[in-house]
């Protein structure tokens, strides 16, 4: 929970009070820290100083424009899975020569899309895709650059939802059937092999996993080498985790150290695609509490952010600390924080000690990444305000939804 600091009795993220936005901006808001953000992404920059590496951040983890902007400032690469998202990466001034393109189910207008802006790579998820992506290329008058995401087969022993890199995942191809796929693309005169990639998962604390991975790619590598298929970038993906609540995270420099270490010597160029490690502990999610209510064997807190604003807690039983904005002297309770949304899944925290009034904020930590893009409207519930605080001035990186805004694109039977 690095971005707020308590200071004088009240939570701050930099020098402005949350107490002050959730006036000025209203609730549920996400609050993000540009001061955070440049840290998170100088920490990489500084482990990866002397290799030839490039960052290219996880835009599904937080997809806002102002968030994209000062990573493109900050000479990011961008990673993407979407033709949606290659819209925003250009909208926000990120660099199309480094966005690469993830994802099992790219449609062929989202391959003439990022032709035409000139990605930096495809990483291409199985025998099929490769074969549309070359008939695309060809009908764009275009040599389409790809890697091929293989699936390293290694165990990142975390959340099974997020791990992605075993013989069970729909993600990447088998590494197997990698050479075979080589040759085939090589054969196919749209293309242009340039580079390897995997992703093993995601909230990775133990290094090792990444590390072995970086070994079976680099096997891969050696043996096309060997082929005569000469490869320009190795990308290792994302995955890096943060701290939730106790876990025992490791800086990025260390974190990547056993990986580096694998790689050293090598003339490929690197690629990282860190999403959770940039943004997570970036940004918070504000709320209020509407209710308190002390029912025969639970207490609730009924708040204004719900399942819609923040899945984690519904979808992966995920932990996020919840912190009062202004601390109370007061003895504290057990509470069940719950959102509004009717569900019993609809909570953000179970069992939390805290002393509380209606009327309190609570600050739901580590909500920068995976939160606001991952909100729905479920509950025709207006997507949260964003706030991005830079030093003592707040800017409203995205405004609060409307109500008929949620509705407009609908109609009616005449
Ligand atoms: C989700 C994803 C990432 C980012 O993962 P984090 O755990 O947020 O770092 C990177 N690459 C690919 C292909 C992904 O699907």
């Amino acid at each position: 929970m690095s971005v707020a600091e308590l200071r004088n009795g009240a939570l701050h993220v930099e020098g402005v009070k949350l107490a002050d936005i959730a006036v000025q901006h209203g609730t549920p808001c996400y609050v993000y820290s540009r001061a955070a953000l440049g840290a998170a992404f100088e920490a990489y920059r500084a482990a990866l100083a002397g290799c030839d590496a490039t960052v290219c951040f996880a835009v599904k983890s937080n997809s806002n424009l102002a968030v994209l902007n000062v990573f493109a400032r900050l000479g990011a690469g961008f990673d993407i899975v979407s033709g949606g998202e290659l819209a925003r990466v250009l909208a926000a001034g990120g660099d199309a020569a480094k966005v690469v393109f993830s994802g099992v189910g790219k449609t062929r207008d989202e391959m003439r899309a990022a032709l035409d802006a000139g990605i930096f790579c495809f990483n291409v998820e199985s025998a099929s895709e490769l074969e549309r992506l070359n008939a695309v290329a060809g009908e764009c008058g275009k040599r389409a650059p790809i890697a091929f995401r293989v699936n390293p087969n290694v165990d990142p022993k975390t959340h099974p939802y997020i791990s992605t890199g075993l013989k069970t995942s729909k993600f990447g191809i088998p590494y197997d059937d990698a050479l075979a796929l080589y040759r085939q693309a090589r054969a196919l005169p749209h293309l242009d092999i340039r580079g390897i990639a995997c992703h093993i998962g995601s909230q990775l604390l133990d290094p090792a996993p990444a590390a072995e991975a970086a070994e079976k790619v680099l096997a891969l590598v050696d043996a096309l080498a060997a082929e005569g298929i000469a490869l320009a970038h190795i990308d290792l993906g994302g995955g890096m985790g943060i701290r939730y609540s106790d876990e025992n995270v490791l800086p990025a420099a260390d974190y990547l150290a056993p990986m580096l270490k694998v790689l050293a010597g090598r003339r490929e160029r690197l690629l990282l695609e860190p999403g959770r490690s940039l943004v997570g502990n970036a940004g918070l999610l504000l709320t209020r509490v509407e209710f308190l209510k002390h029912g025969e064997e639970k207490n609730f807190a009924v708040v204004d952010a719900a399942m819609n604003d923040l899945a984690r807690p519904a979808l992966y039983d995920a932990w996020h600390d919840i912190v009062p904005v202004v601390p109370r002297a007061a003895v504290a309770t057990a509470y069940e924080i719950v959102g509004p949304v009717c569900e019993s899944g609809d909570f953000l925290g179970r069992g939390r000690q805290l002393a509380l009034q209606e009327g309190d904020l609570l600050a739901v930590m580590s909500a920068g990444a995976y939160g606001m893009a991952m909100s729905s409207n479920y509950n025709t519930r207006p997507r949260a305000a964003e706030v991005m605080v830079d030093a003592d001035r707040v800017h409203v990186v995205g405004r609060r939804e409307t109500v008929p805004e949620i509705f407009a694109r609908e109609s009616i039977l005449p």
